[in-house]
């Protein structure tokens, strides 16, 4: 190759390339609530890394599981063979869940569960003999991964528009409980649960029996935190019930104890028909992502015709027994530490510290729910993002990690955080937001 040096080697469209190689900021250990940088400073992390490391970084138990299963067994193919941690691991993922769904299909990430579950919401129907069910919608402003079915269904325009073509018969419902500025509102709000509305008119645009299913974040984090209001989602659920129309939630973030319950679908009693997740499922150790399908889902395919026993969907990495073996500790992880818990416990804690923001320079509205939190900021005219981009900037070199997302700060630590390191964080971006032009 030319590179010149490793900097330029590792192409990183993803991480705002150009600012990052102006300013390198490389992480080379972790424990606990803390990455430790190259230049030897500690970094209180209050993302979780990308949402994930909700167990915090590195813990014994898990290190332990993974060496021990690389050891014992590197890989078993997932085709035609099985290993039992795979299946320990689906049963205890489907343990936590409502009665019915109960088949765990897995992956290694969530934009891979994204476009497995849309797949198998096109092949339920058809092994239904009802093949005219193609269309699929999702929101404006969802963020679902990078796949073709995830940017297709994903409502980031930016993320869509280089590619020239993606997948046809999707729309946008949209995202409609936008957060108003100056709303402040504490946890979810209030009114705008009818706004699951606009998916009717979408149904009657199309003809409801040519949709196949509806995909939503149950709380959109991504894209900048955007809470469902009161009653929103399980509108949601009975207009896709009544037009027999799948429903899935996209869990990648708020599965494993995000908002202080093991799911969205336990935290707002909505029951989806698929639930794909990731991140959380091995707390950001080991790659693995999954589909949790319903009972009618799955009996459907085994009672199906023949060419759907023949269908055929798998990646060589599926059930990867490192994976499973990280999930399982993980999951014993989140139960002996109480961890779903702790977040349900500190939530309220939490929601008091990122309200402490209100009045705060900049700072044009303030959200939370569980372990989540969002700042949002008042974007420089005509310099959108640089002012959070700044923010973050300053905040890492104070020891806090957070993450912007156009000018919104976005929160979400470990769920093993200590109120003096919700303090700090918070500590920290006050002063920031005071230094700040
Ligand atoms: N869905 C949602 C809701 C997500 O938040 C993400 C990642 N942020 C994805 C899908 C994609 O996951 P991955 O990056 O593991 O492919």
């Amino acid at each position: 190759g030319t590179a010149s040096n490793n900097l330029d080697a590792f192409w990183m469209p993803f991480t705002a390339n150009r600012q990052f190689k102006a300013n390198p900021r490389m992480l080379v250990s972790a424990k606990g609530m803390h990455y430790t940088n190259a230049e030897g400073g500690k970094v209180l992390d209050g993302t979780a890394g990308l949402w994930c490391v909700n167990a915090g970084h590195s813990p014994d138990r898990i290190v332990k599981a993974v060496s021990e299963q690389i050891a014992e067994m590197d890989y078993a193919p997932a085709f035609q063979m099985g290993h039992p941690k795979v299946f320990e691991l689906a049963a205890r993922i489907s343990a936590m869940l409502p009665n019915g769904l109960d088949h765990v299909f897995f992956t290694n990430s969530g934009s891979e569960s994204v476009d497995t579950a849309l797949k198998i919401a096109l092949a339920y129907h058809r092994a239904k003999g009802d093949g005219t069910r193609t269309r699929l919608i999702g929101r404006e402003r969802g963020y679902h991964g990078v796949g073709f079915g995830g940017i297709s269904v994903g409502g980031i325009v930016a993320n869509r528009k280089t590619f020239g073509t993606l997948l046809t018969g999707v729309d946008h419902m949209p995202h409609t409980h936008l957060p108003e500025k100056n709303a402040f509102s504490r946890g979810i709000p209030e009114h705008g649960g009818d706004l699951a509305d606009e998916l009717e008119r979408i149904v009657t645009l199309h003809d409801a029996s040519t949709i196949a299913a509806v995909i939503v974040e149950p709380v959109a984090g991504s894209t900048g935190v955007i809470l469902p209001p009161k009653g929103y989602l399980q509108r949601l659920r009975d207009i896709c019930d009544k037009h027999g129309i799948l429903l899935i939630f996209d869990e990648v973030i708020t599965g494993f104890g995000r908002l202080g319950a093991s799911f969205a679908t336990e935290y707002f009693g909505v029951k989806p028909d698929m639930i794909t997740m990731a991140k959380g499922l091995t707390s950001g150790t080991i790659p693995m992502g999954g589909v949790i399908c319903s009972k009618e889902i799955y009996d459907t395919f085994m009672n199906g015709p023949e060419n759907m026993i023949e269908l055929f969907h798998g990646y060589t990495y599926s059930g990867h027994p490192v994976a499973a073996a990280a999930g399982l500790a993980t999951l014993d992880v989140y139960k002996e530490e109480g961890l779903f818990e702790r977040a349900n416990d500190l939530a309220g804690y939490w929601e008091d510290a990122v309200h402490s923001l209100k009045g705060a320079p900049h700072v044009i509205d303030l959200r939370n729910l569980g372990l989540i939190g969002a700042i949002e900021l008042e974007p420089i005219p005509g310099k959108p993002t640089a002012r959070a981009f700044e923010a973050f900037l300053k905040c890492y070199e104070k020891g806090v990690l957070i993450r912007t997302t156009g000018d919104i700060i976005a929160l979400s630590p470990p769920l093993i955080i200590e109120k003096e390191h919700i303090d700090q964080i918070f500590d920290t971006i006050r002063t920031v937001l005071g230094e700040i032009a």
